[in-house]
């Protein structure tokens, strides 16, 4: 096969190959752009690999394509350079080996084919060659091509050589079948199922890496599914792993909260690609088994498992690696407030739930309502339409209180400092009390959002303490 046609752009490629054989040394671009340019998935990084120097032949390159973004990496003998939107890594072809307890290996000079036989799995290990005797011809040893029509993930050679060399390449598995939808073959699961105990030695930042990408993927519960089947969920996260099952006391049953949550992140991934909030998703029942009751008459209840799972969140984000910061807090809201539509759509809807609800959600309410409405996963359609079309009615009071009161970004309306200038007060409890009092006046629908109103109900408040005649 040739695929001269498809080594965009143009002057990178030919650039490469020139400077290759100024240098005398054979070049190829290997890897997951190749595996991109037969799938016809944008990609935008490009893998070189020269039998001999990465780094010289990365030099040559930037001098020809008159680029100074140049990075030399010496330890690991490698170069990149930035050439418009592409970043252009350059290696010198290696042979590697492993030990037991540690995924670096040891690495020499080698051949093409060395190479490729470290590469994890046959669709990574495509490489085309640059040199003039073929420019553009494909150099396929371990039949790549066939596993991409058959939509298969398998690895070049024993699998469980490979996965025991490096295991981050377990996860690398069921990232790429997730991101692509493909299926891992028999073989190669089996070695992951017996090796899935080996992600212990793979640090915490490079898992969520590709647990991130699972998640991003169309259809994230296929990844989730095959995490769990592997047995490696059960090690990157074992909070998941107790939503697992379905408990069954006097006749009653209680849905299996494993498989409602990938429903609930599969629904919102169709509405968002926003990583923060599939998390979301992710965790809104992640304490559904530590709240788990059951009762003779009411069954099973999961009482205040949203204001338990706000405060796993923190605990899950820190041990993962996850960024602890506003992110964190915009899950841990989310998680803390997705009952609350529901609730609402129960109940009488009134202006001050409306309220209260805008005011503690502030401008994450839209997608506090993306993630209520994934939530809904009944098979019932008659129970479906019902919940939809009250989320409406919500949406609507939402939409309606916010143009009239303001309240989305909340602040109030008389600030501490003005209340303690006006009554001589020091900052001191009696500040925030009537600063409170003022808030709830304000969400109950008692006074409107704004300085008159707050004013003379502080004065009211002020006389009724003793602090105003
Ligand atoms: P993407 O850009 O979507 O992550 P990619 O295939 O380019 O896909 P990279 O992580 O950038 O993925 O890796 C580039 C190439 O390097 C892969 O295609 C593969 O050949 C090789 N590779 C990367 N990580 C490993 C690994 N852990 N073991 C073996 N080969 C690897």
């Amino acid at each position: 096969m040739n695929l001269k046609s498809h080594l965009l752009p143009e002057e990178v490629f030919s650039a490469v190959a020139k400077c290759a054989t100024k240098i005398n040394l054979d070049a190829y671009v290997i890897g997951g752009f190749v595996r991109d340019i037969i799938l016809n998935r944008p990609s935008k990084d490009i893998d070189f690999v020269s039998v001999g120097s990465g780094i010289s032949l990365a030099k040559k390159v930037a001098q020809e394509l008159n680029c100074k973004n140049l990075s030399v990496f010496k330890n690991f003998g490698t170069a990149m350079v930035k050439y418009k939107a592409h970043e252009l890594e350059f290696v010198g072809a290696r042979k590697e080996s492993y030990q037991r307890d540690s995924r670096k290996p040891i690495v020499e000079d080698g051949t093409l084919e060395d190479d490729q036989n470290r590469r994890d799995f046959t669709i990574n290990a495509l490489a085309i060659k640059l040199s003039d005797d073929g420019y553009g011809e494909l150099v396929d040893p371990f039949d790549g091509v066939n596993d991409l029509k058959k939509k298969i993930i398998r690895t070049p050679l024993d699998p469980s050589i490979t996965f025991s060399d490096d295991p981050l390449r377990m996860m690398r598995a069921i990232r790429f079948a997730s991101q692509l939808n493909f299926d891992i073959e028999a073989n190669t699961f089996d070695s992951i199922i017996n090796q899935a105990d080996r992600i212990k030695i793979v640090s915490k930042e490079r898992i969520i890496d590709e647990l991130n990408k699972i998640i991003l993927s169309p259809t994230p519960s296929y990844g989730f599914k095959l995490l769990f089947q592997s047995g490696l969920l059960h090690y990157i996260f074992p909070e998941m792993i107790a939503l697992h099952g379905v408990e069954t006391r006097e006749g009653k049953s209680h849905k299996d909260n494993f498989y409602h949550t990938l429903q609930v992140l599969d629904n919102i991934s169709e509405n968002t690609n926003y990583l923060y909030l599939r998390w979301a998703a992710i965790l809104h029942d992640i304490a559904k088994p530590p709240t788990k009751r059951f009762h003779k008459k009411a069954g099973w209840t999961f009482h205040g498992h949203e204001d338990k799972g706000a405060r796993m969140v923190p605990t899950i984000f820190k041990r993962m690696k996850l960024p602890m910061n506003d992110k964190m807090k915009y899950v841990q809201k989310l998680v803390k407030l997705h009952l609350r539509p529901i609730a609402l759509v129960r109940d009488e809807i009134t202006d001050s739930a409306i309220r209260r609800l805008l005011f503690e959600a502030g401008d994450d309410v839209d997608d506090l309502m993306t993630l209520c409405n994934a939530d809904i996963t009944t098979k019932n359609p008659n129970k479906v339409k019902r919940y939809l079309t009250n989320f409406k009615k919500v949406k609507q009071k939402l939409v309606e209180l916010e143009e009239r009161d303001k309240l989305r970004n909340f602040q109030p309306p008389i600030s501490g400092e003005e209340i303690m200038k006006r009554y001589n007060l020091q900052p001191s409890r009696i500040v925030g009390e009537i600063k409170n009092e003022i808030r709830e006046a304000i969400l109950e629908g008692k006074i409107d959002n704004n300085k008159e109103q707050a004013e003379s109900l502080m004065q009211e408040i002020a006389k009724a303490r003793g602090l105003e005649n």
